[in-house]
């Protein structure tokens, strides 16, 4: 059941669900659920470092203006 609707679309990195900036909410709660260790918070955080750099060629914005967005939330949430 690790379906989740919440897919961005590129180049513009929204969800498709909710048009919000991705990961919108609702994919962190998702992920959060999915990864609830802190060595599986670490995978989830390669996964996202990998989506962040299509991200910044995408966006044109700096690597680190996408930091927080893409993975300083994992830390926030971290059990
Ligand atoms: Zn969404």
């Amino acid at each position: 059941v690790s379906l989740n609707p919440h897919n961005y679309r590129r180049p513009g990195w929204r969800c498709v669900e909710c048009g919000e900036e991705w990961p919108c909410p609702a994919r962190r709660e998702f992920w959060l659920g999915k990864y609830p260790s802190p060595i599986a918070r670490l995978r989830l955080r390669g996964i996202l470092g990998a989506l962040q750099l299509d991200a910044e060629k995408d966006l044109r914005v700096p690597f680190l203006d996408l930091d927080e967005r893409f993975v300083g939330w994992t830390y926030a949430r971290a059990e």
